[in-house]
């Protein structure tokens, strides 16, 4: 089955780190919406009524919007779409935009899944990352929000500057005790064009080593395993069951399409991109255009290394649904990278699949580099 993804492309402010596509002016989210809906409706049109059973409302920060936004428009999918009964719905949310109150009506409007930005439970660390919340915050809306949602995610961010193994224990241990079910845990990027990137140039602040980010991975990952999340991607730790549906088809290579300004979208090998501009977005639906920039069909070696770089970060290779997309058998296409891994103790294999572990998680970038 296919998924949805919707960005959102509003946030308050932006965070010093965050080089996603989105805006600060929040006068325009009605205007979003209309470009949004005849998004979908076009898209409809031109496609026929898919079946899905994921939405996924990334951004930006989705929970900008209010509750009822969010009704309209998942009622809007349901009519243009199947969408599934009991279809996975996320969205991401930022903590300081929450009150108990409002957690209902957005599980009222049918989110049943909720992936809060916390990053930290330490202030000095939130002040460091340019966050608007507080950690006790964070803490409060978090366990408002178990009462209405089984299905709560918290990223986390790790590997700041001068941070140490204990700074990582007090927030994993919170978010541990706070009893979520899905934690993904990644560590800070410098990306080009954020103001944190130009502090790194300036030598104001100083980038971890690769041993210490290492050893910092090592860390998160043991103790998140010992605590039962099961480690089901690289920097994705879930509860038995908890698995995130919508990210999964990223990494097993299912079909998703993707809505909103800057989303990415592929199809049976068919992979496009929307513009990034809001402008340029809304101008071209305003026309009755698919705002669709770039498209690309994949060879069949692409789609081959594609899925392998996703299989092999995430739940592994399963040898029979790689038959039937690349007629051709895993094992032997690749015993020789196979035997290698094993015999390093970086994978294991069933009659099933084939999968790198903790060790050969950690390393997982070389590994793709040097043997596929
Ligand atoms: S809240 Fe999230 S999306 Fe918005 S600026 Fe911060 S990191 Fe980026």
């Amino acid at each position: 089955m296919s998924g949805i993804y919707i960005h959102i492309p509003f946030c308050n402010r932006r965070c010093n780190y965050c080089d996603f596509y989105l805006i600060t002016n929040l006068n325009v989210t009605d205007k979003f919406l209309i470009s949004l809906k005849k998004e979908i409706s076009l898209y409809a049109s031109l496609y026929g009524k898919m079946r899905f059973d994921s939405v996924y409302f990334g951004g930006g920060t989705p929970s900008v919007l209010s509750h009822t936004k969010f009704k309209e428009i998942i009622d809007f999918l349901h009519e243009n779409f199947d969408l599934c009964k009991d279809s996975e719905i996320s969205m991401e949310a930022n903590p300081e935009d929450f009150s108990e109150k409002n957690l209902n009506d957005y599980r009222a409007a049918g989110i049943n899944r909720i992936s809060f930005g916390v990053q930290s439970f330490i202030d000095s660390e939130l002040k460091f990352l340019t966050r608007q919340h507080t950690s006790d915050e964070a803490v409060k809306v978090i366990k408002d929000a178990l009462k209405y949602f089984d299905n709560v995610n918290l990223d986390i961010i790790y590997s700041l500057p001068s941070q140490t193994l204990k700074d990582i224990d007090i927030s994993l241990s919170e978010a541990i005790d706070l009893k979520v079910n899905h934690i993904s845990a990644y560590t800070l990027t410098y990306e080009e064009r954020t103001p944190l990137y130009k502090s790194l140039q300036k030598n104001l602040v100083t980038k971890n080593t690769d041993s210490k980010e290492g050893d910092f991975y090592n860390f998160v990952s043991g103790k998140l395993s010992s605590h039962g999340y099961h480690h089901y991607e690289v920097s994705n730790f879930a509860k038995e069951g908890f698995q995130c549906k919508h990210n999964l088809k990223y990494w097993e290579y299912g079909n998703y399409v993707g809505f909103g300004p800057s989303s990415h979208s592929m199809v049976n090998g068919v992979r496009w991109n929307n513009f990034r501009d809001i402008i340029k977005y809304n101008d071209m639906l305003s026309k009755d255009s698919l705002p669709v920039e770039e498209k690309t069909v994949l060879t069949s070696e692409q789609k081959k290394f594609e899925y392998l770089m996703l299989a092999l970060r995430s739940t592994g290779v399963d040898f029979e649904k790689y038959n039937e997309n690349f007629g051709n058998s895993f094992s032997s296409e690749f015993s020789d990278s196979m035997n290698d891994l094993l015999k390093f103790g970086l994978a294991e294999s069933t009659d099933r699949k084939f999968y790198l572990n903790e060790k050969g998680y950690s390393i997982a970038d070389e590994i793709l580099a040097k043997y596929f």
